[in-house]
This record gives structure tokens, sequence and C-alpha cells, in this order.
């Protein structure tokens, strides 16, 4: 390979890791595949729902220039006219240079967001094709480093950041300490590992790492809104990077996990923590990659805090939270998850004034983030620039506040801030509803 970010002996292209790759194309082809390689008509209306083209115009950002890609690939391999004539029909060999486009394309300059396939007038699946071309390079081990490793620890350990079960239960031990004090209450307490509970809550790990108080403020929601919920120690990672880096095999486990402690806490219902990828991971692709339906449902804690709201369980005091707060769309949460109404809901119901980003819900800019863009550091680059975009957005609402329901997204977001010097402080949306509540006993 040209590129020094992959002079690693693992990205040496092999006949039989090509061979390997293909394979995984072949057994990949479905209808929707497919039909994603053979119908786009190359019309360049998807350039501009792309955030990397809109924060830089250039035609390697254009999502038809890297579905491309794999579709010369797919052409030498399954079309007639590829096949026969692959230089007319534009086909090509998956050699070490295609390995490496692939390489920058699918993992360097895709988030997998999903807003080109939105905008595409012929359905053309950018996001699938993207994925597929992930899937190919992780089985030859040429998976970038930093998500393979977050992968890896997640399948040893149980979470993503090999948080030990002691460090987990004295963090949730240390939370509940903190709300008894904030609610002057020494007898409440944060459930663990609680049979018969009806629902089980997660976290994304960033949360018992570094950011504890969004554990406090989960228990003061669940707590004042009187629910019949538990954490559990077997299992209570959100995340899933299996998604990301195409595995399938490995995201099948990982969704396993949660599904286990679910069943042996006797749950209906798990609740994703606010985790873009991790909601749709385990809402929307869990019960493919395990094969089977799940004996219980699956929810968002979004959805939890709108229901709460809706059904008069959380007294709110939104003059608390009274700045001008904006609300960024995670794109796993809402164009590719279906939660939409319900941040805007709670927002309306928890602070004094909020404004929408132009465009926003379904149609929302990637922030950049996703993908598992931040656990891959060689395209740090990349990700500070195709965050752009969304800077803009920001900038433009005049917002103080700016909230989102994500952790990858949460750390993006901060990290452009610092980069485009935005005058804005980053929350997630459940530390505005917890301000907002009003503490009854
Ligand atoms: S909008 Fe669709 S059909 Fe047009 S170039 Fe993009 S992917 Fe192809
Ligand atoms: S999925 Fe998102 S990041 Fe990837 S090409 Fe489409 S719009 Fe761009």
């Amino acid at each position: 390979m040209k590129d020094s970010r992959f002079s690693d002996e693992r990205y040496t292209l092999t006949d039989e890791k090509a061979a390997l790759a293909i394979d995984v194309l072949r057994k990949g082809l479905n209808r929707q595949l497919e039909a994603s390689l053979e119908v786009c008509v190359h019309c360049g209306i998807c350039a501009e729902a792309c955030h990397y083209y809109v924060s830089d115009p250039k035609p390697e950002h254009v999502p038809a220039y890297r579905a491309e890609q794999l579709r010369k690939i797919y052409r030498g391999l399954f079309d007639p006219v590829g096949k026969a004539v692959p230089k007319w029909a534009g086909a090509a060999q998956l050699d070490e240079e295609m390995a490496e486009q692939l390489l920058l394309n699918v993992f360097g300059s895709c988030t997998m967001c999903g807003r080109c396939v939105l905008n595409c007038p012929m359905g053309v699946d950018t996001r699938l094709i993207a994925r597929t071309a992930r899937s190919m390079l992780t089985a030859i081990d040429m998976t970038p480093a930093g998500l393979k490793a977050t992968v890896n620890v997640h399948l040893e350990s149980g979470n993503n950041m090999g948080v030990e079960e002691i460090d987990f239960v004295e963090t949730v031990e240390w939370m509940e300490e903190e709300l008894q004090i904030a609610v002057d209450d020494p007898s409440v307490k944060i459930p663990i590992d609680k049979k018969g509970a009806r629902y089980v809550y997660t976290f994304n790990p960033r949360e018992v790492k570094y950011f504890p108080l969004l554990i406090q403020a989960a228990a003061k929601i669940f707590l004042s809104a009187g629910e019949d919920w538990t954490l559990s120690t077997e299992s209570w990672d959100a995340t899933n990077y299996g998604l990301f880096s195409g595995d399938n095999a490995a995201a099948s486990k990982i969704a396993h996990n949660l599904e286990k402690a679910v069943l042996n806490i006797g749950a209906e219902t798990l609740v994703m923590a606010e985790c873009g990828h991790g909601y749709r991971s385990q809402r929307w692709e869990g019960e493919n990659w395990v094969g089977y339906k799940y004996p219980f449902n699956v929810v968002s804690f979004v959805e939890m805090q709108a229901k709460y709201i809706k059904e008069g369980r959380l007294k709110l005091d939104p003059t608390v939270n009274d700045k001008r707060v904006t609300y960024h769309d995670p794109c796993n949460q809402a164009r590719n998850g279906g939660i939409i109404e319900e941040p805007r809901y709670i927002l309306h119901h928890t602070v004094m004034d909020f404004v929408e980003m132009e465009p926003h819900g379904i149609e929302n800019y990637c922030c950049g983030g996703g993908g598992g863009m931040l656990s891959m550091s060689e395209f740090a680059k990349e990700r500070i620039a195709a965050g752009k975009a969304k800077a803009d957005q920001i900038s433009a609402t005049g917002a103080e506040i700016l909230a989102t329901s994500c952790h990858n997204c949460l750390d993006q977001l901060d990290e452009i801030r610092r980069h485009y010097k935005l005058k804005v402080k980053i929350v997630n949306l459940s530390e505005l509803v917890a301000d907002a509540v009003v503490w009854q006993k």
C-alpha cells in the first residue's frame, strides 16, 4: 500500500485474502445490495447530501464515487460485460491498490450515516455498500487498528473499554451516594441485578469511565418517575462496534450478551443508553444478527424520558434551563432509528428556548463522528474536516447549549467545538432533563 497509514504487514493483500474478501461480497449479495450496485445513474444528486462533500466539495467526497470502488469489483466478477471487456465496462479486480481505495473510502471518509440513501432518486443504499466493503476488509484483517481493538476488547471483557465489574459497581455506588446528597434523601438506591425488574438499563462505557454524572442523571429520572428498573452486572455496555467493523459474528455475540442479561433479570424491556449506534444495533439490527426474535422489547432512554413526561410522571421546571438550546439528531437514532419527535417533545418541556438547526430530524447532517470514526485515529484529520458542515449548522442557530443523545456525537461535537471555535456548551439530553426534574419524595 502506498499510504503510510497502512504500512503494517496485515494490510498486504495476498491472493488468499482477496479470495476471502470476494467470498464475503458474494455471500452478501442480496436483492438490496445488488440493486444498489446496479442502478446508479451517476446523476450526482447525492453529492450535496454528504457532509464530507458539503464540508469539502471534491469528487472523492461524492457518495457515488465511494460506491464506485466496490461497483468496479462487482462488475468484474458478476457482470457479463464487465467480465468480457473490463476496461470498457469500468470493471476492476481487488488488488492492493483497490484495497487501499476501499480503506480510504469506506472507513476513512464515510460514516454510513445514510443521508445519501435518503436523497438518492434511485434508492441506492451507499451505506450498505460501504458496510459490505467494510465486512470484506474486516474478514481479511484489514480493519483500522483502533476499531479492531474496540471490538476485541468488548468481546474479551464484556465492554468496549475493559471496565472491570468491581469498578462498574463502585462507580454506580459512588453516584448513588452523590444522588442521595443532591436530593437530600439517604434512602435513594440505584438498583443493581434486581431480579424481576421491568426494565434493564445500559450505559456507554464512557459514562462509567469519564462521565459518571450521567449515571446520576439517568438514575434521578428513573427514580423520579417511580420506575421498576435495574442495572445488570452481567452485561451493561450499550455499544456494538461490530456494526461499524462489518463483523456480523462479533456484532451478534455482543448483542447476545445484552440479551442474556435481560433474560436472566427476567425483564420485559431493555433500555438503551443515549447511544445512537447502540440503539440501532440492538433495536434494529440485533435480531438479524442473532437470527431470531427477542422475547423482550428494546427501547431508547430518549423514548423512556418522553414517555414519563407524557404520562405526567416527572415534575419539571424548565426555567432552570433558560439559555437557548439546539439539538443534534444522531444519525443512528433519528434517520436510521426513527426517534425524531421524542427529543423535541422532551426539549419543549425541559428548556425555555429551543431552536432547530437546519436541516434537522431525518435530514440532519452527520456530525462526522459516526461509523466508528472516533476509534480510527488514522482518519482524525478527515473527521474534523468533515465536521465543518455541522459546525456551520450549529453556529447559525445562535444557541448557547447544544444537546444530543449519543456519546460518539458528543465526543465529535466537542472536538469540532474546539476546532471551529464554537461558543456552545455540549450536553446530553438526559442532563437537561435531570436538571429540570423537581425531586419529590
Ligand atoms: S443520487 Fe443515487 S443515482 Fe444519483 S449518483 Fe448518487 S447514488 Fe447514483
Ligand atoms: S452514508 Fe453518509 S458519509 Fe457515507 S457517503 Fe452517504 S452521506 Fe456520505
